[in-house]
């Protein structure tokens, strides 16, 4: 089957087949021939490829993602303020931030948060800041993007993860290159297209995008052995609570004015535990579609 045709969701061993050829997303600075480089190296080779061994997804998905197209080369952007030298910087100042987990950290290395930005604010794409993605919604500090999924994965190999508000997909492609298996609902569906249209030249086949209200879940891909809500609720909602596997980890900003870090765990068929972390300000967390 020719690229072209091809259908998410990819199997897995999609994946696998071409750890060997792993090449850079971006290079430092586009020119529009890098960018079609890139394109193309991005189409013939997905640089997002699970970290460990992968085991073979334990359902079929009867709710594929639509077709990925090679899309026109990304736009070109030529400052400086989008280099990976600016990018390490970044990360350099999170783990400084006390991020400490490495996987996390050259996760946030591979995603060019700027492809995931407004052409307007990209030369911001790498301070440590939220910054607006339009309908009022916002890119999440890199800083707590780091933070939330070090907690979530306490050192250990993640399978199926779930993510709660896309947002624009930047927090859902770096949790593609820590986990085998990425879900992520967006409630908004402008915000949903987004994402797509940012994602699909990076072709992150082990990701799914969905159009939906994430306070339900994903019953259809449960369980998951984490969770994570990019939009704090006055408290976490029991069916995202319920599709957590046993041992598996959720973490939420609860609150509304002032808002913290929750860490929930599973401990039981019936019983979870719950740790609070530290202050955060996250978007609100609402309920529907629209
Ligand atoms: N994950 C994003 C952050 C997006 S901001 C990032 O990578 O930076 C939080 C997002 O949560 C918003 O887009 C908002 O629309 C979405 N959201 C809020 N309530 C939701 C719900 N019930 N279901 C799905 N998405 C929701």
């Amino acid at each position: 089957m020719s690229e072209k045709t091809r259908k998410f969701p990819l199997p897995l061993s999609s994946i696998t087949d071409k750890a060997q050829k792993k090449q850079p997303v971006f290079s430092s600075v586009a020119t529009p021939q890098t960018a079609t480089q890139n394109a193309a190296r991005t189409a013939a080779s997905n640089p997002w490829r699970p970290p460990a061994t992968v085991a073979s997804p334990s359902r079929s998905h009867a709710y594929a993602m639509e077709r990925a197209q090679p899309l026109p080369s990304p736009a070109p952007r030529q400052h400086a303020l989008v280099s990976d030298a600016v990018r390490h910087a970044m990360v350099q100042r999170v783990a400084r931030q006390g991020v400490k987990d490495q996987a996390v950290l050259d996760a946030l290395a591979r995603v060019p948060r700027h492809a995931f930005m407004d052409e307007g604010l990209a030369p911001q794409a790498y301070i440590d800041a939220s910054l607006p993605i339009g309908h009022h919604q916002t890119i999440s500090q890199p800083y707590i993007v780091a933070r939330m999924i070090e907690v979530m994965r306490n050192g250990a190999p993640l399978q199926r993860v779930l993510e709660i508000g896309t947002g624009c997909g930047y927090q859902a492609a770096v949790l593609a290159c820590i986990a085998q298996e990425v879900y992520s609902i967006e409630r908004i569906k402008p915000l949903h297209e987004l994402a797509k249209a940012n994602l699909r030249p990076m072709r992150v086949a082990n990701l799914r995008l969905h159009y939906g209200d994430g306070m339900l879940g994903l019953p259809q891909a449960a369980p998951f052995d984490g969770i994570i809500l990019a939009a704090a609720g006055l408290e976490v909602p029991q069916a995202l609570l319920d599709q957590l596997s046993i041992g598996g980890r959720l973490v939420a900003p609860v609150g509304g004015r002032t808002q913290h870090l929750e860490l929930v765990t599973r401990v039981g068929k019936a019983e979870w535990v719950s740790q609070t972390l530290e202050d955060c300000h996250f978007v609100p967390l609402r309920p529907g579609t629209v």
